[in-house]
């Protein structure tokens, strides 16, 4: 089967997310992939030049704001709306990364509506997004928790909290299809593991990074690099992360989110770990 084949088969993304510049280099200059690839630069050029920490071509980060509409997420003990902490954050990200990094940003969603779980996936996998970034603030019954952590899609949660915490988030798909690649062939399969498997190490690596980056100047959940089984990381192709800015159930969190100037830290911190990781070797 060759590549034009593979590209009947709906399959190019798949594989030039599988082999990079091997999966470019097999179509050739005057192939169907150089074509491909020459759009999606010239769509993710950015208006501005950036300025350091710049990664080494332009690349696109899709951020997702947390529920929306008539999902407000969690509810801070002084009524504040994950929701409304979400949005704020993740455009406050998008135009620093924009401006001062020179990449490319979407988002999920930009203002105050409902949006189904796979359709955020969706719109990620759609884009051709190299970076699916879902931002929240959590609620725990111990008001005593805070900190910012980061997970990774795993069938296997790291602890009874996160495994609550991924149903908890997951309630939002109600509305929601059940995520699809469509198909069964053995090829599809294969180039899905390979895929799969480039999707989870650059995960990992950008869950590194962000925290470890973030720890630098926000405070950390004692276990801050964590795992599990959230629908909106499901897309196999792009590699995604779910960040917890902080604990609503938290008094002094929730302060911090609440506050415009604590969130603005919040948002600068994001945005550099951000374009970290899209400079980093996992994402060369
Ligand atoms: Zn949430």
């Amino acid at each position: 089967m060759d590549r034009r084949q593979l590209l009947g088969l709906g399959l190019s993304k798949l594989w030039l997310t599988a082999f990079g510049a091997a999966g470019l280099a097999l179509a050739g200059p005057a192939g169907p992939g150089s074509a491909l690839a020459a759009e999606r630069v010239v769509e993710r050029r950015p208006g501005r030049k950036p300025a350091g920490g710049t990664p080494p071509r332009s690349r696109l980060v899709m951020l997702d704001p947390g529920h929306g509409g008539n999902d407000p997420g969690a509810i801070g003990t002084r009524g504040t709306f994950e929701k409304e902490v979400t949005l704020d954050i993740a455009q406050d990200v998008a135009r620093i990364l924009a401006d001062r990094h020179g990449v490319a940003v979407k988002l999920t969603r930009r203002d105050d509506r409902f949006l189904a779980l796979d359709d955020r996936v969706a719109l990620t996998r759609d884009a051709g997004a190299d970076l699916f970034v879902s931002i929240h603030a959590d609620s725990a019954p111990n008001s005593d928790a805070r900190g910012l952590s980061a997970y990774i899609l795993s069938e296997k949660a790291s602890d009874s909290f996160a495994s609550r915490l991924a149903q908890q988030e997951n309630r939002a798909d109600r509305f929601g299809r059940p995520g699809s690649v469509g198909g069964g062939r053995i090829v599809k399969d294969i180039l899905m593991d390979l895929t799969a498997r480039h999707t989870r190490h650059a995960s990992l690596a950008a869950r590194q990074i962000l925290v470890e980056g973030a720890g630098k100047e926000l405070r950390l959940l004692d276990n801050p690099m964590r795992a599990a089984n959230f629908a909106v990381l499901k897309a196999p192709d792009v590699p995604s992360v779910l960040v917890e800015t902080g604990f609503l159930s938290n008094p002094r969190d929730e302060e911090i989110l609440r506050d415009a100037t604590a969130r603005r830290v919040v948002s600068r911190v994001l945005a550099r770990e951000i374009a970290g990781v899209l400079s980093s070797p996992a994402f060369a």
